[in-house]
């Protein structure tokens, strides 16, 4: 999910490959490491931490004497971040080296077929099956042996390879991974993203699905699943550098709302299996839930609305009560947690210190814990009995977007795991759910498809010094969540309210002009979620209605509509959340605000 970069030329492979992976560096990355073809064989190095450290240790590349080579940035998937995990990885037989982004998602098969013929493992990463089937197909022909070994791979992965028999070469293979070829005289590139590309060459091909790539200083060919060669277009990338980071797009923000529907994709698939939801990394046992009496759900800001919508799913399927509650209240209240609590603890980064804090108190109390996060190897992560990652990748914009709907997903498939698993749910049913949540990244694809009019609709509220947002049920978690989203990067005061509690107090706030936006896809409630709408109306607010796809009796009551596509209700906060997202990013845009890093916020809040 990192970086990648690869380089076959005239000049000496490591000080480029350097390079290259420091322009990668925006993206976030726990580890770095390269390995250059030189004439005794591969000679490898890596290191945990930064890009300096690898610098450091190989004194800027000079180490290295060999043309061609490759370099990798990790984002941890499978095992800490340490030195033995960082990639490149080597063969048994020292004779390949490969650096991957994505998930193998066989990756356990096939390092116990690999054992059972042998092969030694020294990192816990998925990665390490690539390399060694690389050599188990190896019969002196480079190409045949990646052409066999990506047969055997299931997942998501761009990898880079190298073969001492054949110097100056470097393989490339693509599955739902990003990789660049970067085309120059006399001189070749790889790479997971253009920016470690721009400063040496502006012609690129984008390689697709299921090919492969040859690279030699002369030469590039690429070359279909099954070995023929093809015809692939050149494109001229016009981006600088400052733009190719941000992958052509003005903000962070915006390209990791854009992003949703692969980080959904990643973090989903992989843990459905023939209808069902199978979760490798849950390490419950029945007698540990045998005696389940309730979920805790404790986190602080998005994570915890992430948790607010876990609470409405986990307790419609498992019918076990569902407490939540902020992790910096939590932890001051001597809260009735015990052996028969599960506590679900959530957080992007693994670092939260409230939320590591609350962990602790409810381990200490002798709950069960399981967290959720996306940073692999964290403190939060290491401290919980079991932990369920979300593939979101790095997440860099403060504001977090694919952060919060992954986590939503994770306690979507948790909820209909454990409704299963308690006996609350049959196969049917439970088939029906998983069809639903698998459908999850498309839906909000065609949520961003179905609203190209946000950003007018933003300029014309932009200047609204109150916004409220209105909903009943999930709805009222997808407006938590909305309001924070607004109130973090366009600065504009708002408020969360159910909908039904409007007439107990907020409505005395509702003045002519003032913007409401009413969530209404929960379709059950939509007549009472309308009433509501009638009654900011009749004090003069305008209305913003968002409500499922073909619903036209929205604009019977509100001003405006935003659709998001029909689905399951249970589901449907992960893409209603999408427009919300949206119309913050271009108030804020519209308010001429730094979005990517908004005044008085941090990324990572490890203070208390
Ligand atoms: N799954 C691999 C690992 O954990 C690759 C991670 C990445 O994409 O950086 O090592």
């Amino acid at each position: 999910m990192c970086g990648i970069v690869g380089y076959t030329g005239p000049h000496q492979a490591a000080p480029i490959l350097l390079e290259g992976l420091k322009k990668l560096e925006y993206r976030g990355y726990d580890s770095a490491g390269v390995a250059v073809n030189e004439s005794g064989g591969i000679h490898m190095e890596k290191s945990a931490g930064m890009i300096r450290n690898l610098c450091k240790k190989t004194a800027d590349g000079a180490v290295f004497h060999g043309c061609a080579g490759i370099g990798h940035t990790r984002w941890a998937t499978h095992g800490a971040p340490t030195d033995e995990n960082a990639h490149p990885h080597v063969s048994n037989d020292g004779r390949f080296a490969v650096i991957h982004n994505g998930i193998i998602e066989n990756y356990l098969p096939l390092r116990e077929e690999l054992q059972a013929r042998g092969f030694v493992f020294k990192s816990e990463t998925d990665t390490e099956v690539i390399v060694n089937l690389l050599e188990l197909y190896y019969d002196g022909d480079f190409k045949q042996a990646v052409l066999k070994t990506i047969s055997r791979l299931e997942g998501s992965y761009a990898i880079g390879a190298i073969c001492a028999d054949q110097p100056d070469r470097v393989f490339a293979a693509r599955q739902f991974s990003p990789l660049i070829l970067g085309l120059g005289i006399g001189e070749n590139f790889l790479a997971s993203d253009v920016t470690a590309l721009v400063a040496y060459t502006k012609n690129v091909i984008y390689l697709d699905d299921g090919e492969l790539a040859e690279l030699s200083p002369e030469h590039v060919t690429v070359y279909d699943c099954t070995g023929h060669p093809i015809q692939k277009k050149i494109s001229r990338v016009t981006w600088d550098v400052e733009a190719a980071a941000k992958g052509g797009f003005e903000h962070f923000m915006l390209k990791e709302i854009i992003e949703q529907p692969r980080a959904l994709k990643a973090t989903i698939d992989p843990r459905i299996k023939n209808g069902r939801v199978v979760l490798d990394d849950f390490h419950l046992t029945d007698e540990d839930l045998k005696g389940l009496q309730k979920i805790y759900i404790t986190a602080c800001g998005s994570a915890f609305y992430a948790g607010q919508v876990g609470k409405y799913v986990l307790e419609q399927l498992t019918r076990v009560p569902v407490e939540t509650d902020i992790a910096s209240e939590l932890r001051y209240r001597n809260p009735i947690i015990d052996e028969h609590t599960l506590m679900i603890v959530i957080s992007q980064s693994g670092e939260t210190a409230d939320t590591i804090a609350a962990l602790k108190e409810a381990k200490q109390r002798g709950a069960r814990t399981l967290a959720i996060c996306n940073v692999v190897g964290s403190t939060i992560a290491r401290l919980a009995d079991t932990v369920l990652y979300t593939w979101a990748g790095p997440e860099i914009a403060v504001a977090t977007t694919k952060g919060y709907t992954t986590q939503v997903a994770i306690l979507d498939l948790l909820a209909v795991y454990l409704a299963r698993r308690l006996g609350r749910i049959d196969e049917a049913e439970e088939a029906r759910l998983v069809g639903e949540i698998q459908k999850i990244p498309q839906q909000i694809q065609r949520a961003i498809d179905l609203n190209p009019g946000l950003e007018d609709i933003a300029r014309a509220y932009h200047d609204n010094s109150d916004m409220f947002f209105i909903g009943r049920n999930l709805d009222y978690a997808v407006c938590l969540e909305s309001s924070l989203k607004l109130k973090e990067i366009s600065y504009i005061h708002s408020e969360a309210c159910a909908a039904g509690e409007l007439k107990h107090g907020p409505i005395a706030l509702i003045e002519p002009g003032r913007l409401v936006i009413a969530i209404a896809c929960q379709e059950r409630l939509f007549e009472k979620t309308c009433s509501n709408i009638k009654e900011v109306k009749a004090r003069g607010a305008e209305v913003l209605g968002v409500a499922m796809e073909g619903n036209a009796a929205i604009l019977a009551e509100a001003d405006k509509a935003i659709y998001v596509p029909r689905c399951d209700p249970l589901f449907s906060p992960v893409s209603a959340i999408v427009p919300m997202q949206l119309f913050a990013y271009y108030v804020a845009k519209e308010n001429g605000c730094d979005i990517d890093k908004p005044k008085n916020l941090a990324k990572s809040v490890t203070v208390e």
